[in-house]
């Protein structure tokens, strides 16, 4: 039996799961990529990706050719599917037994699964839903900006006597890695020893998940309550810009979109190019989520409406009338609607 806690001392390198869906790398995971390369470079901490599965040498070869120094493949048949329960056993081992100083997840569905099992087996703590990292510049140390009581705060977090230092952080918050190496790096393949017991659920079929990843989106058209469930006006102005559609929290609450499509602090943080925000208050819980757009276009009836601090154009009327001149007149230009 491994000790399940290892000391700072102990602990060496930056870690990234590398999480997957179908032999495809989840977005996110490139986008920590980016941001624990840049941390790599200030500590001089050597950069592994921890990919999970069964079957994916093909996919270990292509992450071999990102920017991390080395590719730590984790390897068991009861890893096929995602299981918490199984990629937990599987990824505790080969940290115990290689010991990251710093252990980086999205904060996917998957990976909040993940992150939290994987804090209690390790007995060290997980800074969730992270919107920075950066390292103390005197003690080294992980450092995870969070925001509390709705926003209203910023919290930095940081671990100091137990590892690894975990932390999630949300698709979207960091822009991808770019770079590439031109040569692979290693792949460590490891054959995960995973007992039938500590996999007690087994998936045996999964629907395939058909909603939009707002957080890429290049243009949103955004609902908020003032909408009220219109959603046919707002689907028509996504159209004529060929955008995706992003929502409030208020309009998912509501129904009119789904929980993906949230935009904001409990949602997804998106960073378009262009982003229309119909008939949304501007709450800081929601704006956190389009700061990092380009142009924002608001509509908003309340000429107090403090959505307006956050546009570059501020449209102050009723949204329904000025949405349908914008369609028609996109539609006169493209020869009818796409
Ligand atoms: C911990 C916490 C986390 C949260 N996370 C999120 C989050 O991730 N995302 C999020 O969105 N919210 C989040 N919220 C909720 C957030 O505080 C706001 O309540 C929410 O964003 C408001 O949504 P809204 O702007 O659509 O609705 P409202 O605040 O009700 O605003 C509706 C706006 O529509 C305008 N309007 C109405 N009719 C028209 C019309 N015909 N034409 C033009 N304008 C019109 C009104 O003037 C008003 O400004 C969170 C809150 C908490 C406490």
């Amino acid at each position: 039996m491994i000790d399940p806690a290892y000391s700072p001392q102990a602990a060496s390198g930056i870690w990234v799961f590398l999480e997957q869906d179908g032999n495809v790398l989840a977005p996110v995971s490139l986008e920590l990529l980016g941001k624990a390369r840049e941390l790599s470079r200030q500590s001089g901490a050597e950069l592994t990706g921890l990919l999970a599965g069964h079957n994916l040498d093909e996919l270990a070869g292509r992450a071999a050719s990102l920017d991390l120094d080395r590719v730590v493949y984790v390897s068991h048949p009861l890893l096929e599917r995602f299981t918490a329960e199984a990629y937990a056993h599987a990824t505790a081992e080969v940290i115990l037994q290689q010991r990251p100083d710093i252990f980086l997840l999205g904060a996917t569905p998957y990976g909040r699964d993940l992150a939290g099992r994987l804090a209690v087996m390790l007995r060290t703590g997980l800074t969730a839903d992270c919107t920075d990292l950066a390292l103390d510049p005197e003690s080294g140390l992980l450092l995870g900006e969070v925001s509390g009581f709705g926003g209203g705060i910023l919290a930095t977090i940081k671990c100091e006597q137990h590892r690894p230092q975990m932390a999630t952080v949300r698709p979207g918050v960091f822009a991808e890695v770019q770079s590439q190496r031109d040569t692979a790096a290693p792949v460590e393949k490891v054959e995960a020893d995973v007992p039938a017991s500590a996999c007690p659920v087994a998936v045996v079929s999964r629907r395939q998940h058909a909603g939009v990843d707002v957080s890429r989106a290049e243009r949103l058209v955004i609902a908020g309550a003032g909408v009220r469930g219109d959603m046919g006006t707002v689907e028509a102005l996504a159209r004529a810009l060929d955008a995706e559609i992003g929502a409030t929290r208020v309009a998912v609450d509501e129904g009119w979109a789904g929980r993906e499509q949230q935009i904001g602090q409990t949602g997804v943080i998106a960073r378009p190019k262009l982003a229309v925000v119909c008939g949304a208050s501007g709450a800081t819980q929601f704006t956190v989520g389009i700061e990092q757009a380009g142009l924002v276009i608001a509509l908003n009836q309340d000429p107090e409406a403090s959505i307006f601090e956050q546009a570059d154009l501020c449209v102050v009327d009723d949204l329904f009338p000025v949405v349908r001149a914008l369609v028609a007149e996109f539609e006169s230009h493209n020869g009818g609607a796409k």
